[in-house]
């Protein structure tokens, strides 16, 4: 998922792109000669919740996940990095969690991976202030699955994947990271104490709990009492006020989960 400000740029983007109903040939099965062949040399980028499932999925921390799995960049258009999926260290630079067998951690894969072979992306339109989900079939030129018979709209393959949620979610995280398209962070930079806590607020769940239960957190934010409750067992709810925190934190917008105490 991506967002767009310049119409110029869409239009140049590789890939056919998909009105609702459009309809696109695709299937993917274990038999098919390119099996595996897409899941390698990627520029994967993850979101908070692919990592809030993936270091589940794993049975380790988000810390360890982020020590042993990820690659932060920054991009000169964005003043909050990007998170990548690091690929192996092999002539293939292959995915982490790819065997013989297929998708190692495949009930928990990423969004990008359940969308594949679509991308979508938000179209932001300055003048009015809307935004727009746009999409593109983009299978790369080796993916044979672009040549079988069965045929889906974005809606049917969102469905088969199980990427609405993910979808919903990654939707959220690109409304705050366009916020950063301006610099936030003033004399002190994307690497002060700020912009690490807000990094950590997204992206390393298990040290942001320590923050929330751990810390004066409570003294300093009104929590909604029943999003604190889900919060303390379930860390999609915490990655909720996580980034609710980051706009608060950040940008001093209030939510309806979170506020300022006075
Ligand atoms: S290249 Fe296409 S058809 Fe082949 S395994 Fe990947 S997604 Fe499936
Ligand atoms: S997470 Fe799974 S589906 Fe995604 S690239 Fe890795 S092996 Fe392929």
């Amino acid at each position: 998922m991506r967002y767009i400000d310049d119409p110029e740029r869409m239009e140049k983007l590789p890939g056919k792109p998909l009105a609702e109903d459009d309809r696109f040939a695709f299937r993917c099965h274990p038999d098919i000669g390119c099996f595996n062949k897409c899941c390698r040399n990627l520029n994967l980028f993850l979101y908070p919740y692919d990592v809030v499932r993936l270091k589940n999925r794993l049975g380790i921390s988000s810390d360890d996940f982020l020590d042993r799995h990820v690659d932060v960049v920054m991009r000169s258009d964005n003043h909050f990095p990007d998170v990548l999926l690091r690929m192996a260290d092999n002539a293939e630079a292959t995915c982490p969690f790819l065997s013989d067998a297929g998708c190692e951690v495949y009930p928990d894969r990423p969004g990008t991976c359940r969308d594949f072979p679509v991308e979508h992306g938000v179209r932001f339109d300055a003048d009015s202030g809307r935004s727009d989900l746009v999409h593109f079939f983009r299978p790369p030129d080796f993916c044979l699955g672009k040549a079988e018979e069965q045929t889906w709209t974005i809606e049917d393959w969102a469905e088969d994947q199980e990427a609405e949620s993910y979808n919903r979610r990654t939707l959220r995280w690109i409304e705050i990271k366009r916020l950063f398209l301006r610099d936030p962070w003033g004399p002190e930079g994307p690497n002060g104490r700020r912009a690490r806590m807000a990094f950590m607020a997204a992206y390393n769940i298990d040290r942001f709990r320590e923050f929330v239960f751990n810390s004066s957190f409570s003294k300093r934010f009104k929590v909604k009492p029943a999003a604190l409750k889900r919060a303390r067992i379930d860390d999609d709810a915490l990655l909720a006020i996580g980034l609710a925190w980051i706009e608060l934190f950040v940008w001093g917008k209030p939510s309806s989960i979170l506020k300022q105490k006075r």
